[in-house]
């Protein structure tokens, strides 16, 4: 597996470029901003860009996609619960003052239980609300990492303040579906360092049970 992880934009949301060595097909996820970087990427190593997937419609993980659709002709996927965020990048982006990107528009929605896929690497979706309505992780079996957004981070977890977050609903999301995953699957946060399953099992406060 080809793995890139660039830390973009402002807010350095952590940008997935995943491809399959075989087929040059890839997969790139939360392509927030510096889509030139993305695509310096891709050139690299020959990549042929199958889906652009978006873990939620945060501005600094959707803001690059449609420059970044329009370099590849690749799909935009999105989980439909949060359109309404995405109509909203106006605001969001005054929040962090960054310029507006402009409209978004999504190919397809993902939900609990799609997969995405680039030549024969594979992901489960999955639906994790919380942060915002329409959160998904990515969990790649095979290679046992999970591409989280940001659900969970290394010591703690998204911040649930903000329209369409609950704090009820990312802590049930992360104790039914993201602990479920075996311990020593490998972590991408959607910002900051790399974790894994059982080390955030043993000593997120967030997540520990005492
Ligand atoms: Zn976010």
């Amino acid at each position: 597996m080809i793995h890139e992880i660039l830390p973009v934009g402002p807010l350095h949301c952590n940008c997935s470029v995943i491809g399959d060595e075989a087929t040059h097909e890839a997969l790139v996820i939360d392509p927030g901003d510096d889509i030139e970087d993305v695509l310096g990427l891709i050139q690299k190593h020959n990549l042929k860009v199958k889906q652009i997937v978006i873990t939620h419609a945060h501005i600094d993980h959707v803001g690059g996609a449609m420059k970044l659709r329009a370099a590849t002709g690749a799909p935009i996927l999105l989980n439909q619960n949060d359109y309404a965020l995405l109509k909203m990048l106006d605001v969001q982006a005054a929040w962090i003052g960054v310029k507006n990107p402009g409209k978004v528009d999504i190919d397809q929605s993902i939900g609990q239980a799609d997969t995405v896929q680039a030549g024969s690497l594979k992901a489960d979706v999955i639906h994790t609300p919380g942060h915002t309505e329409g959160s998904v992780c990515m969990f790649f079996p095979a290679e046992r990492m999970l591409i989280a957004g940001d659900t969970l981070f290394a010591g703690s977890i998204g911040r649930t303040d903000l329209p369409g977050g609950s704090s009820e609903k990312i802590i049930d999301s992360l104790q039914q579906k993201v602990l479920a995953l075996p311990d020593d699957t490998l972590v991408v946060p959607g910002h900051g360092p790399l974790t894994t399953i059982g080390e955030e099992r043993e000593s997120n406060p967030f997540l520990v049970k005492r």
